[in-house]
């Protein structure tokens, strides 16, 4: 009721029951009722989408009940679970840590200091410290950077520090849009336009004597029909409910201004790992010095076989040795469900070596029992290995695994069947070449090595190479499909991955993604200049071995360019890169809070087709909202044009105001509300992106909506002039028109 439109209209039903119009008066105040019933409807039914979405972004958090781990919602947490924290993760209520591996938190929320903090669980020296210095506590707000740990919860929501200083932070962004605020200008343009025709049309009428509240109410029911008010109210009912279809379809979009620029997406960077394929690896091959053997058995079952050419064999000390290590240093484990099948706890990558142990006769849990962890250096996407420290009889050794180069460079020594022996230069570019064989193969590589005597310190330096794995990450089902769209769509598809090079390019080429085949890894990427890279960026289709700090580079270098660019991430370090991509995407299964909170859109599913969906729907969103305008702007232009033509020509109003309201909301405002919300049409994908920066009204559009308007007003204004030279009396031509 307090939409201006609606005020004039209760002035109206108030001057029109004051001329003693009873069924006009009733007629208004109906009309008057319809609208602003129609409006509560709509805007309520946006607001309980966008309150869902908020519902589904909420944060979870992983804490250890009745001895199971468990995902739980943040809000839910209460003082005395145990929360398990890990690199990425939002920290959601106050805790004492009980446990910590190399936890470093980033505490800048609460103390502005943007340094991580280094976490212990020691207890504090004094009890008056800074919330800075209280190292084994970690605080709700804060973001884990790096590590693990497990921490008791003491305090939550408005009781914990930060809940002390705001409101916690709302994790749906809504506000204005560039559609909206356009919509919103062309409105107040459109709305004077209306408004000074309506003068001429009032005043005109005065002059010839009508009588000046019979004017008035003319004058106001054709002011409401001409204005456009509902313009930026249409973008948030056709986004709304685009959105809830964008859910169906597992993509949940998280900054709803994002859903406009969806449409106009002109490249698509993505992750391999998990979302082109399914990231449920299995280890196919085992290298060491003296042999390869391929392993059979699919999926995290436990049970396979070794071969060695072609026929089954036991696994060789060197090949025990080198699952031995990798299992050590790796913090995946199975569990097997209730009805028999076996489930991966943790990353799938480490998942395939502990199955690949297994099926070799290698338990992880006794090894664990056999050779405690006692410290360890945690994998990151940029080190892209990990390293662990074992307590192995009176000994302490370290163990090793990572990307192929990483690890060589770090080893002197190889593990033979003689024992150990140095590394030289031919034996270095003999594996390298055996690596290169795997990659070809679209396997993912890993090196394993290990270093006995070892400290922390010098772990990582002359190790020993046991031997190599080779694991496959089948693409996923949907993504060829979902590539192909893209193409057709005129969209660019570009894979971003830490994996070696070879692996990227076999597994582009499997879904179809290669066009060009200009691959480029993070070295060279780095190597290249700003000039360079704008100048090829157009023909790289894979950058392989890259860290997340490479995809903020191929992010501007494609903005540079006026590319419209949605990027996938899901790590702690894509934040950056999510926030300055048109369309951050995040993992909703396998990513970190941080990614979550940077990106416009989590993907339910982790899928690669997903984004294309999004991105279908997000161009219908913007087709209806063009198809609303033109319907509702030329039926505007042919009501206030009908008017103003018949006032010109010295004819008789042909509408009365009741009918100029009547046809405002029956034959103008529902139609259009329908055309709001239709489905995305079949063609929608087949069509080049639209140019971001051009607006809603282009040539084709203004054109449609005046070709539309001019020839209803012709039309109805042709029909006017005959009924009444056909000696028909004014009512009868004004109903018939
Ligand atoms: P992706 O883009 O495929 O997810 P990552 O950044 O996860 O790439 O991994 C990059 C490389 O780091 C992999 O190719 C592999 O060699 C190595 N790697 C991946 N996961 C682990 C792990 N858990 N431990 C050690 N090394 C790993
Ligand atoms: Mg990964």
């Amino acid at each position: 009721f307090k939409n201006v439109l609606i005020l004039i209209l209760l002035v109206a039903t108030a001057v029109s029951a004051f001329l003693g119009h009873g069924v006009e008066t009733i007629a208004i105040a109906v009309i008057v009722l319809f609208a602003v019933v129609l409006g509560f409807i709509q805007e309520f039914r946006a607001e309980r989408a966008i309150e869902a979405l908020r519902e589904m972004a909420a944060p979870t958090v992983l804490v250890i009940r009745d001895g199971q781990e468990v995902d739980i919602a943040a809000r839910d947490v209460v003082p005395g679970d145990v929360m398990v924290l890990q690199a990425g993760d939002k920290v959601a209520a106050d805790a004492r840590l009980v446990n910590s591996v190399n936890l470093q938190v980033e505490e800048a929320a609460l103390t502005g200091e943007s340094v991580p903090v280094q976490k212990e669980t020691e207890p504090l020296a004094q009890d008056d410290l800074e919330l800075g210095d209280r190292n084994n506590m970690v605080f709700g707000g804060t973001i884990v950077t790096y590590g693990r740990g497990r921490g008791v919860v003491v305090a939550t929501g408005m009781k914990t520090e930060v809940g002390r200083i705001a409101e916690m932070l709302q994790t749906v962004e809504t506000g204005r849009t560039p559609l909206q605020g356009n919509l919103d200008r062309v409105g107040h343009v459109l709305a004077r336009a209306a408004l000074g025709v309506v003068a001429i049309v009032v005043v005109a009428g005065l002059f010839r004597d009508e009588p000046l509240l019979e004017m008035l109410l003319f004058g106001i029911a054709l002011a409401v029909a001409a204005v456009p008010e509902a313009l930026p109210a249409v973008v948030t009912i056709s986004r709304a409910i685009g959105v809830q279809r964008m859910v169906k379809r597992n993509a949940l979009i998280r900054r709803l201004p994002a859903v406009e620029t969806l449409g106009s997406t002109s490249v698509i960077c993505s992750d391999k790992t998990g979302t082109l394929t399914r990231d449920e690896m299995t280890v196919r091959r085992l290298r060491t010095h003296d042999r390869a053997v391929e392993i059979s058995g699919s999926g995290y079952e436990p049970t396979g076989e070794l071969a060695w050419k072609g026929s089954k064999v036991e696994a060789s000390a060197l090949e025990k040795d080198l699952l031995t290590a990798g299992v050590l240093v790796s913090d995946a484990h199975l569990v097997q469900t209730e009805d028999g099948s076996w489930q991966l706890k943790g990353d799938p990558t480490e998942g395939a070596i502990v199955v690949a142990a297994a099926k070799a006769g290698l338990n992880k849990a006794e090894l664990d029992d056999e050779f405690p962890r006692i410290e360890e250096i945690p994998f990151t996407s940029e080190s892209k290995r990990m390293t662990t420290l074992h307590a192995v009889g009176d000994d302490q050794v370290a163990y090793a695994k990572g990307a192929p180069e990483v690890i060589l460079a770090s080893c002197s020594r190889q593990l033979t069947s003689e024992g150990e022996v140095l590394l030289d230069p031919s034996d270095r570019s003999a594996i390298l070449e055996d690596v290169r064989e795997m990659a070809e193969d679209a396997l993912r590589v890993l090196a394993i090595a290990r270093k006995e005597s070892a400290t922390l310190e010098d772990a990582e330096r002359d190790m020993t190479l046991l031997g190599l794995a080779g694991m496959i990450d089948p693409p996923r089902a949907e993504a060829q499909a979902a590539i192909d769209q893209c193409h057709r769509a005129g969209i660019r598809v570009t894979m971003i991955t830490g994996d070696h090079p070879l692996t990227a390019r076999a597994i582009a080429r499997e879904i179809g993604l290669i066009q060009t085949g200009r691959a480029v890894t993070g070295a060279e990427l780095e190597a290249m200049s700003d000039e360079s890279l704008a100048s090829d960026i157009e023909e790289i289709e894979v950058y392989a071995r890259v860290s997340p700090a490479h995809k903020l580079r191929v992010v501007t270098a494609l903005q540079d360019r006026g590319h419209v660019v949605a990027m996938t991430g899901d790590g702690v370090n894509d934040a950056p890169a999510l926030k300055k991509a048109d369309i951050g995407v995040a993992m909703g299964i396998t990513g970190t809070d941080v990614s979550k909170e940077a990106s416009a859109m989590t993907l339910l599913d982790d899928n690669f087709a997903s984004i294309v969906a999004a991105v279908e729907e997000g161009r219908g969103i913007f087709e209806n909202v063009k198809k609303y305008l033109m319907y509702l702007l030329s039926a505007n232009i042919g009501e206030v044009g009908l008017v103003a033509g018949a006032t010109l020509a010295g004819l008789p109003l042909p509408l009365t105001a009741v009918q100029i309201l009547y046809v405002n909301l029956a034959t103008d405002g529902l139609p259009a509300l329908a055309l709001s919300v239709d489905p995305p049409e079949d063609d929608l994908m087949d069509r080049a992106p639209r140019d971001a920066r051009s607006g809603v009204f282009t040539r084709s559009v203004v054109t449609l909506m005046l070709v539309g308007g001019l020839w209803s007003m012709a039309a109805n204004l042709a029909l006017f002039i005959w009924a009444l030279q056909s000696g028909r009396t004014v009512t009868q031509a004004m109903t018939m028109t």
